[in-house]
């Protein structure tokens, strides 16, 4: 019998990467699924996934940290044996404030989890990947607003992730690997609290077209698109989960 396909989700124990690691399970995924810090939202994630029928593991590891990311590869070759789709979803947002009240810490700090995790991640699972595997980055639209004001090193980091997705697209192509991004925007997770304002979908969905902010779960679906056949001759392409922002 062949194993089924396997999947990798950064930053899964909530959020975007929790709703996208439940719908790659309903459609027969196993799943792989990283968390930093909050074990406990993980091993929830896991027991809901194994629901589907399918095999779910959950792993440690702070992604923009080379020595974690290594480890993390190393479990999924032990215990997963394949790797057929990479989900680059880990992120963080910082209170609001213009460039010049930013330290370098917390420059560093939004860029290495943003950014370098993709790099490190990509590269790792791009030694292990097979023809038709694929890898879905996670940008937002703050990649083209720059959200001045806000969190200008935030939107930077996204339009690395942006820029990373064509070139790594070119690189890979011959191996016939996809690399896609989606781009979301105003979406219900708790990653606005850590940004400093909780309500900031509800305070500014009067200004996306559909008039509501997305659920996860609307973003979880452009990722399976992407990574999955149907998506087949698209590579280097983008996808805006933002309401018509
Ligand atoms: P979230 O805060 O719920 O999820 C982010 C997850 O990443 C958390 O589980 C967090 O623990 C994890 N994480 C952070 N640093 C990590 C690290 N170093 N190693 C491993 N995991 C780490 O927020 P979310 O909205 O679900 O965000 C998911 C992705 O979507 C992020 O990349 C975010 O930038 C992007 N995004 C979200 C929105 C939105 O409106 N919610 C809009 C645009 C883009």
């Amino acid at each position: 019998m062949t194993k089924p396909p396997v999947v990798l989700i950064t930053g899964a124990s909530r959020g975007i990467g929790a709703a996208t690691a439940l719908y790659f399970a309903e459609q027969g995924y196993s799943v792989c699924i990283n968390y930093k810090a909050d074990e406990a939202s993980a091993r929830l994630v896991a027991e809901k996934i194994r629901m589907f029928g399918v095999k779910a593991e959950i792993f440690k590891a702070d992604v923009s940290y080379e020595p974690d990311v290594l480890a993390l590869f190393l479990f999924i070759d032990e215990t997963f044996g394949r790797l057929d789709v990479l989900v680059n979803n880990a992120g963080i947002l910082k209170g609001q404030m213009t460039l010049l009240e930013m330290d370098a810490e917390r420059i560093n700090h939004i860029l290495s989890t943003n950014i370098t995790s993709a790099f490190l991640c990509s590269r790792e699972a791009l030694k292990r990947m097979l023809s038709g595997a694929s890898i879905v980055n996670v940008s937002s639209g703050a990649a083209k607003t720059g959200a001045p004001y806000e969190y200008i090193d935030y939107a930077a980091s996204k339009g690395a992730i942006d820029t990373l997705t064509i070139g790594l697209a070119k690189e890979v192509a011959t191996r016939n690997i996809r690399v896609n991004c989606v781009r979301p925007g105003l979406i219900y997770t708790d990653m606005h609290a850590d940004g400093g304002e909780p309500n900031r979908v509800d305070n500014l969905k009067h200004k996306l077209p559909l008039g509501r902010g997305g659920k996860a779960e609307e973003v979880a679906k452009a990722i399976y698109f992407l990574a999955s056949s149907d998506a087949s001759f698209t590579t280097g392409s983008f996808i805006d989960v933002s309401g018509g922002l």
